[in-house]
């Protein structure tokens, strides 16, 4: 069993927690491959590296002396290097990025320097190689990906090497120049690094135990989902659950990698493991009926109705047209015999709404065309719904039984997930009613 384990800027923030995932990484020798980010917050109001490297760059910009602030990065790297008692020799580092400072380098240059530093300290720590993604992660010259070469270098120089510790977040053009991925990029690295050496599980550390069925703002300690697969986890994300950088996930989807999302501070919890449909075991089954809900408010609906319209051809492509002339992306069309729906986020329609419903009047020629504002929406995920009778009812029952008003229903062919539009003001209530009959 061979893994990728990427950690996150919290799980580096300072000597301490180095030390964690030191331990981590040595507890097990499957951990062969390391992807690192730079060191994050180490408290709330902390700062990340990144975010002062970026700061660092625009001082250089405006021509405001940088020193300031970069003499905070230094002292962080110096402090983790003093505490651990490594011998990174910091001080030449430094001094060559001071160099390339003052001359103007280029942005991505300098705030991949955090990951760059974070990953040669790891290696010494560890006493293991430590190889630059700039070697591994070709980009084109338009900031597209090159996936051959990518893989191609990966394969070569990493399959049968020992363990090594990579710096993530970044890659290189075709004359070497850094280039770095998105902020959070870190993720992609490890997940291409994964695909490419065609890894067993793509493990991925940060401060919490994967996910949670429900936003524990609003559920008081909310179950942990223990297995969870792409297509439910791209539901609920698009449904404001905070999860993986998408570019991250499809890497590892493509090669049927699992996931594991694990919890630098408390190491030996399973985390959640993110699976393809086709490596869904027994074990799935008897878990919850249910793998998570998650909701957004602030949509609205306008709502259609025309007398006779299901014999009429094309009712429902003029009132889409509007949306689709104005550049505006609608996110559900409930339909009933007559009449139908068109959902939306509220801030994609502010101040035009009235205009829209005259247009959709007009285009279809019907006179009864209502918006709705203050509307949210809930989806209820689970793969284990499709195949149940009654989850419908249950779900339905608990939000009538808490004086709840449905004022839309939405279910996916692929049978997933139930989303359900509520009034604005019960929308934690109906989070809290749908948990509890199916969780509690
Ligand atoms: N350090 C980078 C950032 O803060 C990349 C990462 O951590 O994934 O965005």
């Amino acid at each position: 069993m061979v893994k990728v384990a990427k950690f996150g800027g919290t799980s580096l923030a300072d000597a301490f927690q180095f030390k964690k995932v030191h331990d981590i990484v040595k507890s097990n020798d499957e951990r062969k491959y390391v992807v690192v980010s730079a060191p994050g917050k180490r408290f709330k109001e902390d700062n990340k590296i990144t975010d002062l490297l970026y700061l660092t760059q625009a001082h250089v910009k405006y021509s405001v002396p940088y020193d300031p602030v970069f003499n905070i990065i230094e002292e962080r790297f110096q402090t983790i290097n003093d505490e651990l008692k490594l011998s990174v020799d910091l001080k030449n580092e430094f001094k060559i990025i001071r160099e390339n400072l003052n001359n103007k380098c280029e942005e991505d240059y300098i705030v991949s320097r955090g990951e760059y530093l974070s990953a040669l300290l790891l290696s010494d720590y560890l006493k293991c190689d430590f190889i630059d993604a700039k070697d591994l992660i070709f980009f084109n010259y338009d900031g597209t990906l090159n996936k051959e070469k990518t893989n191609e270098k990966i394969s070569h120089i990493l399959k049968g090497s020992k363990k090594v510790i990579i710096p993530g977040f970044y890659g290189s053009y075709p004359d070497g120049s850094i280039k770095t991925f998105s902020r959070g990029g870190s993720d992609i690295t490890g997940a291409l690094i994964s695909s490419a050496i065609n890894a067993d599980m793509y493990e991925n550390w940060t401060d919490v135990s994967g996910f949670l069925m429900a936003d524990p703002r609003i559920i008081k300690n909310p179950k942990q989902i223990k297995k969870i697969t792409y297509q439910e986890l791209r539901e609920l994300s698009y449904m404001g659950a905070s999860v993986l950088h998408d570019e991250a996930i499809f890497p590892v989807r493509q090669a049927g990698i699992p996931i594991n999302i694990k919890n630098t501070n408390d190491p030996n919890n399973s985390g959640t493991i993110i699976i393809g449909n086709d490596q869904i075991d027994g074990n799935y089954e008897t878990d919850h009926i249910i793998t998570g809900i998650a909701g957004k408010k602030n949509f609205s609906l306008f709502y259609v109705h025309k007398e006779h319209m299901a014999n009429e051809v094309g009712t429902i492509k003029k009132a889409l047209e509007v949306f689709e002339n104005r550049k505006i992306s609608i996110d559900h069309v409930p339909s009933g015999i007559d009449s139908f729906s068109i959902v939306l986020p509220s801030d994609s329609v502010d101040k035009i709404d009235h205009e829209i419903v005259e247009e959709i009047k007009t285009k279809c020629n019907t006179e009864t065309v209502n918006v709705f504002k203050n509307l949210s929406l809930i989806t209820t995920v689970g793969i284990n719904m499709a195949s149940r009778p009654g989850i419908s009812a249950r779900l339905f029952s608990a939000l009538g039984n808490n004086k709840i008003n449905i004022r839309m229903i939405d279910q996916g062919s692929s049978e997933i997930n139930i989303i359900v539009g509520v009034e604005d003001r019960d929308f934690e209530l109906a989070i809290k009613a749908i948990y509890n009959a199916f969780v509690q």
